[in-house]
């Protein structure tokens, strides 16, 4: 089974990609994890990203698109939890060409829905208490690249909404709830 999780910054992806990797066996595809580390590790084109991703911006589909290729190429378990990908049309285009080419199928997309104030508290409060822990503090975890990635979502990722739900494959999920809460509604989505 291949899954996307879709929402804004803050929805709480990562943390339910996690939830259903654990339980399920399942391996979860975060291209913003992928692109900190080729960050950290200072490749080339991890030097190349590392302003974009800074300032809140998308990086370019290349990028991207070839990251999650070389992933779908290898084992697959339970299948792939896509979080943070695909954030453009043209992404979402390649996803479905990609597993095609593996004679895979796509077969829940999950939006999780949070309204702006929970996000920019939830990221503000998380960049906080890193802080406070001595633990480092992503370089766009500040209200300025948060208005940035918030502005890129709305205008790149949010008409992926209506072009899944044209599919028929969109399924809806109210993120706002306590984690348990949303975990349940997602997996009733997953098991139905
Ligand atoms: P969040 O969902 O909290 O904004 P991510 O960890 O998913 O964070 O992504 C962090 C940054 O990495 C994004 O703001 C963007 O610069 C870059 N990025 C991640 N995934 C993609 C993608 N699919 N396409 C373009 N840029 C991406």
């Amino acid at each position: 089974m291949n899954i996307i999780l879709l929402g804004p910054p803050g929805a709480g992806k990562g943390t339910q990609a996690r939830f259903l990797c654990d339980e399920r066996d399942m391996i979860q595809l975060s291209t913003g994890d992928m692109l900190r580390e080729a960050k950290d590790s200072g490749t080339e084109m991890g030097k190349v990203v590392a302003d974009v991703m800074a300032r809140g911006d998308l990086v370019t589909d290349e990028i991207v698109i070839g990251l999650i290729r070389e992933k779908l190429e290898g084992d697959k378990k339970g299948g792939f939890i896509f979080d943070g990908f695909p954030r453009t049309l043209a992404q979402a285009d390649a996803l479905a060409e990609l597993l095609a080419e593996e004679g895979e199928t796509l077969d829940h997309v999950i939006e999780l829905q949070v309204n702006d104030d929970v996000l920019v508290q939830r990221i503000v409060g998380r960049a906080d208490e890193a802080r406070v822990a001595g633990q480092p503090v992503r370089a766009d975890d500040n209200e300025e690249s948060l208005k940035v990635r918030l502005m890129a979502y709305y205008k790149q990722t949010s008409p992926l909404i209506g072009y899944y739900h044209a599919k028929g494959q969109l399924a809806t999920v109210d993120g706002l709830g306590e984690i348990d809460e949303v975990k349940a509604d997602i997996a009733k989505v997953v098991d139905a």
